[in-house]
């Protein structure tokens, strides 16, 4: 049996349904700029890029051992050393019949030569080499354009620059690069019992936590973020806030103040001064995420529950970030893993549970909670290394059954 949650009421906007709608409606903002090599990391690339040299661009060896002609060796050949060629110093001459090279990992292919043996697999007495076995062409050489030929596209536009991609880009002899200017994210809490830490704490009163954690979010994301504080919650200062934000910022996220009580004012002033996209997912946290705009800035309310902020952040805010950004965002990478314990669930909405994942004896994936589901509780999010997805109709999990799960460790949060 089913029982009734008051939360799910029918109506409420699917997650993939509402998140469609919001990309469509949201355009790149952002312009481009001249950056150096050393300032790239993060940073996502304006154009595709195109390699303006062949990798590597010379034939080189792949192994410490000796250059020579593949058809010289035969049974008991015995090669003349002529000379040898290190990484950055090559041997100038040429390998002629019945000659070889001593010739090291990353140096280049003497002119003549075609294989590398390996030195494991060679006799040396005096000055001759004694190759052991059969040899062919090309054997332990990189060839020149072997990894990128010149003109050929490494990245595509919108790559976001981690340190694998810069090294890759340095290989490449780049020192600055076109990358799109980062984009600025106007960011406020909402409420009357919120004071910064640091400050004393009223009767009633609570530290604001979201706006440090999603501010601390955009950073990683490369975001430049106008920190508007703590905003109480009056119709009037709230209006204030955001026609200012609007005005200074590529986009608007705010905490609190969403929901249905007597002083949940954002979506009252978000309709006066701009328009409301959409409100109430039929998600779990995060049910009174609004989406909307204020004269063409993206407006992202969160709720104030700090686990639903966090959490619509991460399904709503960072897509619509990377869209705006230029920065195309693939679906989730998403796991099966055996659920470890039951885990209460309601059809009506889908549910993003914290769960802690971890591969068991027999080498499957595993996953329980991460400690108590309530949106109010955040030390249950920081413990979490996955975030379930427990379909919108599905009822309870039982101890045993299988359950989507995307991994957050690592990424920006
Ligand atoms: P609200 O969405 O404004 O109704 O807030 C829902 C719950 O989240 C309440 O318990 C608030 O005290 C709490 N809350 C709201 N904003 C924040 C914040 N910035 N940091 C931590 N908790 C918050
Ligand atoms: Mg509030």
């Amino acid at each position: 049996m089913t029982t009734f949650d008051p939360c799910n009421q029918p109506g409420l906007r699917p997650y993939l349904d509402a998140k469609q709608d919001m990309l469509s409606q949201l355009d790149k903002v952002s312009k481009s700029e001249l950056v150096s090599l050393d300032q790239l990391l993060n940073r996502i690339l304006a154009d595709d890029l195109l390699s303006p040299i062949d990798v590597p661009s010379f034939a080189n060896s792949a192994m410490d051992g000796y250059a020579l002609r593949a058809e010289d060796v035969q049974e008991g050949t015995a090669l003349t050393l002529i000379g040898t060629s290190l990484a950055g110093q090559p041997f100038n001459g040429r390998v002629g019949t019945g000659e070889c090279v001593r010739i090291m990992t990353g140096a280049a292919l003497p002119l003549g030569a075609d294989a590398v043996v390996m030195q494991e697999n060679c006799r040396s007495e005096h000055n001759f080499i004694s190759p052991q076995g059969t040899i062919t062409e090309g054997q332990n050489v990189r060839q020149p354009a072997e990894d990128l030929t010149q003109g050929e596209r490494v990245f595509t536009a919108g790559t976001r620059i981690n340190a694998r991609v810069l090294a890759v880009l340095s290989s490449l002899g780049l020192e600055q690069l076109y990358v799109r200017r980062p984009l600025t994210v106007a960011l406020l809490s909402t409420g009357d019992e919120l004071k910064t830490p640091g400050e004393l704490l009223g009767p009633g009163d609570i530290y604001d936590s979201n706006r440090i954690g999603i501010r601390a979010m955009l950073q990683r994301l490369g975001v430049t973020v106008l920190d508007y504080g703590i905003i109480k919650d009056d119709p009037a200062l709230i209006r204030q806030a955001l026609v200012k934000a609007a005005s200074e910022a590529d986009a608007i996220v705010t905490s609190g103040g969403v929901s249905v009580g007597d002083a949940d004012y954002i979506k009252q002033v978000l309709d006066e001064v701009g328009r409301i996209g959409f409100w109430k997912l039929a998600i779990k946290p995060g049910k009174p995420f609004a989406f909307g705009q204020i004269n063409d800035c993206p407006f992202f309310g969160l709720p104030g529950n700090p686990v639903s902020a966090a959490v619509t952040f991460h399904l709503l805010v960072r897509p619509a970030l990377a869209k705006l950004a230029g920065e195309p965002l693939p679906a989730p990478v998403t796991l099966q893993a055996t659920a470890l314990m039951p885990f209460k669930k309601t059809p009506g909405r889908m549910d993003f549970q914290r769960g802690c994942v971890s591969t068991q004896a027999d080498g499957s994936l595993g996953v329980v909670a991460a400690g108590a589901q309530s949106s109010g509780v955040f030390s249950a999010m920081a413990q979490a290394n996955c975030l379930l997805h427990l379909e919108q109709d599905r009822g309870n999990v039982a101890e045993g059954e299988h359950v989507t799960l995307e991994l957050i460790d690592g990424l920006y949060w």
